[in-house]
C-alpha cells in the first residue's frame, strides 16, 4: 500500500463526499450521526470475503464496491424498506492497492446515489486478503415490515424478474470456453448479472403495500430461500416449475455453457430478485403497477399449503422439491 492509511481515508472520503441531508456528522468523526426518520428502523449486515464471494483477478474492483452494497441493500428490499445509511469495514491483503480500494469505494458510491442513501463510516484494517463488511439502515412505515413469517396457507407465491442468470454468469466466468463467447449478447447479460445485481427496492415496497404477508430476496436459491420463508411461516409450498421465469440468457447459453436452465433458475444463487406471498387477489394489481413503475415483471410460481415442499412439472407430476442452494460454508 503506498498511502499511509490516513490519507487513503481521506482519498476515500473525497469518493463519498456530499452525504444526504440527513446526515448531521458524516464520515471522519469517531461515529456518525444522522437524524432518524418517522419510520421503525429496518438493520441488516452482510460481508463479502476474497476467495468465497469474489475473486480479484475476475471481478473489476469497481463492481465487488457495488455488488457487496447491493446484496445489502437487497436485504432491506426483501423487508419493504427503503435503505438510509451505511457503514463499510474493510480488511486488506498486502497486495492491494490504493487505485484498487478506490475504485472499490466508486462502486459503492454508484449504489448509494442510485438508492439515495450515504455511506456514513466505517474502519480499516490489514488482513490476510480482502474482507468488505458492510452494516446498513433502512427505513419502514411503524409496523409494516415485511417478515419471512406471515405466508398463509392459500397465499399465492411470487418471484420478481427473472432467475438464473447470475449463476450463469459464474458459470460462464469458470468455462474454459468463457473467451470463445465473450461479446455475445447472453453473455454480456449474464456476466452483468454475476457482477452487478440490481436491488429490488421499488419493487419490495410495492409488493409490501400491496399486501405481502411474508418476502425474502433470492441470495442463496429460489429454492433454499423458499423453503426459509416456509420454516419461519410454519406452512409448505407447491411449486409450478413451468412458470419459473427463467432468465432468457440463460436458456440461450444451455448449449454453449452445458447448463440446465430451469435448474439454474431453481437453484441458481445471487439473484437478489424477491420471493414473496401474496393474497391471490392482490396478485395483478401488485403486477401491473410492478410492471408500469419499474418495467419488472412478476411471476406467480405456485401457491402456500400447509406443509412440504412440492415441485410440479410441466406435465403435473409431483415431488419433494429439492432446495439445493448456493452453501458458503460448503467446500
Ligand atoms: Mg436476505
Amino acid at each position: 500500500m503506498e498511502l499511509s492509511e490516513d490519507e487513503l481515508i481521506g482519498a476515500v472520503r473525497k469518493v463519498l463526499s456530499g452525504a444526504g441531508a440527513d446526515v448531521v456528522v458524516g464520515i471522519g468523526d469517531d461515529a456518525a450521526v444522522v437524524a432518524s426518520g418517522s419510520g421503525d428502523t429496518v438493520l441488516a449486515a452482510d460481508m463479502s470475503v476474497e476467495g468465497v464471494h469474489f475473486d480479484r483477478s475476475l471481478a473489476p474492483a469497481r463492481d465487488v464496491g457495488a455488488k457487496t452494497l447491493t446484496v445489502n441493500v437487497s436485504d432491506l428490499a426483501a423487508m419493504g424498506a427503503s435503505p438510509r445509511h451505511a457503514l463499510v469495514s474493510l480488511a486488506l491483503g498486502d497486495g492491494v492497492d490504493a487505485a484498487w480500494v478506490i475504485e472499490l469505494f466508486g462502486g459503492m458510491r454508484e449504489v448509494a446515489d442510485e438508492h439515495a442513501m450515504s455511506i456514513v463510516g466505517g474502519d480499516l484494517s490489514r488482513g490476510d486478503g480482502v474482507v468488505i463488511s458492510i452494516a446498513v439502515t433502512g427505513e419502514v412505515v411503524p409496523g409494516r415490515a415485511v417478515t419471512r413469517s406471515g405466508a398463509r396457507v392459500g397465499d399465492a407465491v411470487v418471484v420478481t424478474g427473472s432467475l438464473g442468470a447470475a449463476a450463469g454468469g459464474l458459470a460462464l466466468s469458470r468455462s474454459p470456453a468463457a473467451a470463445e463467447h465473450a461479446g455475445t449478447g447472453w453473455a454480456k447479460e449474464l456476466e452483468r448479472a454475476h457482477l452487478r445485481p440490481v436491488a429490488r427496492v421499488g419493487e419490495g415496497q410495492t409488493i409490501a403495500a400491496a399486501g405481502a404477508t411474508a418476502m425474502i430476496d433470492v441470495s442463496d436459491g429460489l429454492g433454499i430461500d423458499l423453503s426459509r420463508l416456509c420454516v419461519a411461516s410454519g406452512v409448505g409450498a407447491r411449486v409450478e416449475l413451468g412458470t419459473l421465469p427463467v432468465a432468457e440468457a440463460l436458456v440461450d447459453s444451455e448449449d454453449a455453457l452445458g447448463i440446465d436452465a430451469r435448474e439454474l433458475a431453481l437453484r441458481g444463487g445471487e439473484d437478489y430478485e424477491l420471493v414473496a406471498t401474496l393474497p391471490e387477489a392482490a396478485i395483478d394489481a401488485a403486477g401491473a403497477e410492478l410492471r408500469e413503475r419499474f418495467g419488472t415483471r412478476l411471476s406467480r410460481i405456485g401457491v402456500v399449503i400447509e406443509e412440504k415442499l412440492v415441485a410440479v412439472d410441466a406435465d403435473g407430476t409431483e415431488r419433494p422439491l429439492d432446495v439445493g442452494g448456493w452453501d458458503h460454508f460448503a467446500g
